[in-house]
């Protein structure tokens, strides 16, 4: 067979690199990705038309379709059809719309630290700080800071640094990945008090253990366990009596989050019914049920608010111009997508999953959701999937959208509750192209 000859071969017809690189399409690209990002995507593209695939009169084209298809950050959105509502690996809380406004409102220059009336420096935080007392009016005070764990590192170290922090046994749990909560507080220079068994803890062993070397007592929501059976605890109220006779603050760690209680969750501890229970200080996450950034919550008593706000460590800690201005927008705003779905309507639900199964092909099938996170363990929230075949959970994964369906017992199963309606016929797309590649 011969080669045909040089001035016949459609690949003399492809656009050249540089001329590619000089269509207006991709210079605006070039404000919104790494120039390499650029120069890779117009090589994948014109080496797909050198192998034949793709026609030279189609490849710039292409080239602004990739590019549009190309992000300014690995991090890929995913839509997350697992019914898992806190997913750890898919950075826990989405955002509300209200949160993603404030963040693009807060990415260039803002008066997070100056008052426009005067032109002189004001206080961080305080739009925030607002928010947060009126979702939560049983506290006298609020700080922020860079996340849970922080809030509780900032009140063990403000508080009991080089004193004791009396802790019940079956408290001391793992947060997570390795992160120990005996650990963290052992890290901040304070020394931890054990009392109690795992099981079981009274009021006395506290009691017992409180001395002139106290900084606080803490309690810790052992969010992701449960111990069951016989066994016993203290609860805030009876704590916060005797903290207050004894003259030693009370921190309750809540984990999760919630600022008011939820009917769903009634096992949920929530700020303002563990403040009005008689803690000083509660700490929780802002991004597991509240459903907004990445934060640490501090709420509570003025005196020890100011206390933590105050110490040097606040600083290493701070909590940024971004997760700031989202944390005000979720507390004061509409419901975030967390809370839908914490309470999605099961019936709708269903309707939903029915109409995925009639576009798709799948049997719809009961399926619990989870809170997840390490919220509320144990705790069902009855909804429905879609079920399909195990190997199509692969191909949904890379797609795009890209889906993270959950895998179990042999099937793919698709569930809608942390997928927001307006994108179920995106879901059905990508299902139906999932399995016609397979
Ligand atoms: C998750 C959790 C934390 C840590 O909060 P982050 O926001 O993840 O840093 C601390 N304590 C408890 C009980 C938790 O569940």
């Amino acid at each position: 067979m011969s080669q045909p000859a040089a001035q016949d071969d459609p690949r003399r017809a492809i656009p050249r690199t540089d001329a590619l690189l000089a269509l207006d399409e991709v210079a605006q690209a070039r404000s919104r990705l790494a120039e390499a990002a650029v120069v890779d995507v117009v090589k994948a593209v014109t080496g797909r038309a050198r192998r034949g695939e793709l026609a030279p009169e189609e490849v710039a084209a292409a080239v602004v379709s990739a590019l549009d298809s190309t992000r300014p950050s690995t991090q890929t959105p995913v839509l997350n059809a697992t019914g898992v509502i806190v997913h750890t690996n898919l950075g826990r809380a989405p955002l509300s719309d209200a949160a993603v406004a404030a963040i693009a409102d807060a990415a260039g220059y803002v008066d997070v630290e100056l008052d426009l009336d005067t032109g002189v420096r004001s206080k961080r935080g305080t739009g925030t700080r607002a928010a947060l007392l009126s979702a939560c009016p049983a506290a006298e005070d609020a700080l922020a800071v860079n996340n849970g764990a922080a809030a509780l590192v900032l009140a063990t170290t403000a508080l009991a640094a080089g004193r004791e922090v009396i802790v019940s046994r079956g408290e001391l749990v793992e947060i997570g990945a390795g992160f120990r909560l005996p650990d963290l507080i052992a890290s901040t220079g304070a020394r931890l008090r054990e009392v109690g068994t795992t099981n079981r803890t009274h009021l006395a062993d506290y009691a017992d253990a409180i001395g002139p070397d106290t900084g606080c007592l803490l309690k810790v929501h052992p969010s992701n366990f449960r111990v069951s059976g016989f066994t016993a605890g203290v609860d805030v109220r009876h704590l916060g009596e005797l903290a207050r006779s004894r003259s030693v603050p009370l921190v309750v760690d809540l984990g999760s989050g919630l600022l008011a209680p939820d009917s769903t969750l009634p096992d949920e501890p929530d700020a303002a019914t563990t403040l009005r229970d008689g803690a000083d200080l509660t700490t929780a996450s802002g991004d597991k049920l509240l459903g907004g950034p990445q934060a640490g919550i501090i709420l509570g008593r003025t005196e020890y608010v100011q206390r933590l706000a105050k110490h040097p460590l606040a600083r290493a800690v701070r909590i940024d111009k971004l997760a700031l201005a989202a944390l005000e927008a979720t507390v004061a705003g509409p419901i975030p997508p967390v809370a839908a779905a914490l309470h999605a309507d099961p019936q709708r639900l269903e309707a939903r999953a029915e109409t995925l199964a009639a576009a798709v092909g799948g049997a719809v099938v009961a399926h619990d959701g989870r809170v997840g996170g390490g919220g509320a363990p144990g705790v069902p929230l009855p909804g429905f999937a879609v079920r399909l075949p195990e190997s199509v959970a692969r191909p949904l994964r890379l797609g795009t959208p890209a889906i993270l369906a959950r895998v179990h017992d042999g099937a793919t199963l698709i569930d809608l509750r942390c997928i927001p309606e307006n994108d179920d016929a995106r879901v059905a797309d990508a299902v139906r192209a999932a399995l016609a590649g397979q």
